[in-house]
């Protein structure tokens, strides 16, 4: 099998969510760089809990799901930069890369997600001025 195949090559973001504080600023910073009105997203922030698993164990999370108006940033990314949603994370919740790099993140002791939008690469970004 060729190394070169599209799996190697394609590019997502982490979110490491256990982290996550919920405070918005991924969404409001995807939604000024690409221009989006306030009822549209790149990435869109969703509550999950809170209620009792059992004893002392609580499920709650903040879980940042980018949408298919994620174009993993190609404007910022072509150039060197980091997505906006990564650079302005102040939890240091997100990254991005090669997907085989940001797999091998994965340590069993945290909750991650990887998001690969459908291309692979990149999305279409519909934007409203
Ligand atoms: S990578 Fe860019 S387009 Fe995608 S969610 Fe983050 S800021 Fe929005
Ligand atoms: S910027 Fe980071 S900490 Fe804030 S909601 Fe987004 S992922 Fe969570």
């Amino acid at each position: 099998m060729s190394e070169n195949s599209q799996s190697t090559e394609a590019f997502g973001l982490l979110i490491n969510y256990e982290y996550c504080t919920g405070c918005h600023s991924c969404e409001v910073s995807c939604q000024m760089e690409h221009n989006l009105p306030t009822d549209r997203w790149g990435i869109k922030l969703q509550k999950i809990g809170p209620w009792q698993i059992k004893q002392d164990v609580y499920q709650y999370d903040f879980v940042p799901i980018p949408t298919d108006q994620c174009d993993l940033c190609a404007s910022r990314t072509s150039k060197g930069k980091k997505p906006l949603c990564v650079k302005h994370c102040q939890s240091l919740v997100m990254d991005y890369g090669k997907v085989n790099d940001l797999l091998k993140r994965f340590d069993g002791k945290s909750k991650f997600t990887i998001f690969v939008p459908k291309s692979g690469t990149k999305s279409e970004v519909i934007q409203v001025s």
